[in-house]
């Protein structure tokens, strides 16, 4: 990294340091020719292969608040760059992390990464590089992947006639978050379970990789459900309706959904960001084969709607009418409405 010419010798060193001490490790994986040390990373794609990369930035006071702990922001950032790619059936393989930070703090250090460490070995992701300076904490991670060529699984392939499936449930991660600000209220088992599925989300990785060949199209959802759908069905110029009785939810949001607290159940369900869920699309007489992936890596997938010539989303009630006003998903640049 550059210098500014008003910093010492010391903090130099410190940096190499930290780097050594808490972003080197052992390659698990002989693609890694060249690693974290050298100006760049050298690695070796499968022959056959594309790559398929992604990038997402995690900023303090936006993403996530002063004081976080930071094993779960290791685990975070990489987390939904995982899905990312999770999302366009890749496997992801090297990362590079950018940092920024405030003080060289390193208990802190030692939390982030083994919070990103832990998440990384379990998908066989090698960290390989990266770059760190001062500055307000700021968390940047790059992911690498491959598909074999021409398997990628775009936002655009939806046709009219498909099913629409998501994975897992929908809506928990906003749930946990309206509980942490004291905006409802959840037992102790249901609290955790929806904090966990904020802070520590499971990309789908697997289950990606297993819809190769199988959906037509396919994104996570990181913003809320009826926001990431219009973008695949932009891409795909086609239109959907979605039942809101086949959405997978937990018990918790289902309770919610029933009773007084309808309109936030709904919130989370059609909008909630950080589910890091996949939503895909697949012909109908694929129906096996998804469930067959959903099955081999122990993810539940639900046939939520389907895909239709007609553009735009529409969502029916449990009556089978078409909601008026859909919650709004979230959009770090949509005009702040009193
Ligand atoms: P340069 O001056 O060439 O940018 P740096 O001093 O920034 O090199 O980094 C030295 C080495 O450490 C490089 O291999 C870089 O990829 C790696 N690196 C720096 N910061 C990180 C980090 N946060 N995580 C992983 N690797 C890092
Ligand atoms: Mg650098």
């Amino acid at each position: 990294m550059g210098r500014p010419a008003d910093e010492t010798s010391g903090e130099a060193h410190g940096e190499f340091a930290l780097i050594a001490r808490h972003f080197t490790r052992p390659p698990r994986d002989r693609s890694v020719r060249v690693g974290v040390g050298d100006d760049a990373a050298v690695v070796a794609p499968s022959p056959g292969c594309e790559l398929v990369l992604a990038v997402d930035m995690m900023v303090e006071g936006r993403h996530f608040l002063p004081g976080a702990d930071p094993e779960t922001l290791g685990h975070k950032i990489l987390a939904v760059n995982l899905s990312d790619l999770a999302a366009m059936g890749a496997r992801p393989r090297w990362a590079l992390l950018a940092l920024a930070l405030p003080d060289e703090d390193d208990a802190w250090l030692a939390a982030f990464s083994r919070g990103l460490f832990a998440l990384a070995a379990e998908h066989g992701v090698d960290l390989v590089g990266g770059d760190t300076t001062r500055g307000p904490r700021n968390l940047c991670l790059t992911i690498a992947g491959e598909v074999p060529a021409g398997a990628a699984i775009l936002r655009g392939g939806a046709r009219a006639g498909d099913d629409l499936w998501v994975s897992g449930t929908l809506g928990d991660a906003m749930l946990g978050l309206a509980a942490l600000e004291g905006r409802t209220t959840l037992d102790g088992a249901a609290r955790a379970a929806c904090v966990a599925r904020l802070e520590r989300p499971s990309p789908r990785v697997a289950l990606g990789t297993a819809l190769r060949g199988v959906a037509s199209s396919m994104l996570d959802v990181s913003d809320g459900l009826t926001g990431d759908v219009a973008h695949l069905l932009e891409l795909s110029k086609a239109g959907a309706v979605v039942e809101l009785a086949a959405l997978p939810r937990s018990e918790a949001l289902d309770r919610k959904l029933a009773g007084a607290e309808r309109s936030l159940a709904l919130q989370c369900l059609l909008a909630g960001g950080d589910d890091y869920e996949l939503v895909f699309s697949a012909s109908p007489t694929l129906r096996e084969r998804v469930a067959a992936a959903g099955r081999d890596t122990g993810v539940p997938v639900a046939r939520i709607g389907r895909i239709v010539a007609k553009d735009g989303l529409v969502v029916n009630d449990e009556q089978g009418a078409a909601m008026a006003a859909l919650p709004r998903a979230f959009d770090h640049f949509a005009v702040r409405r009193p």
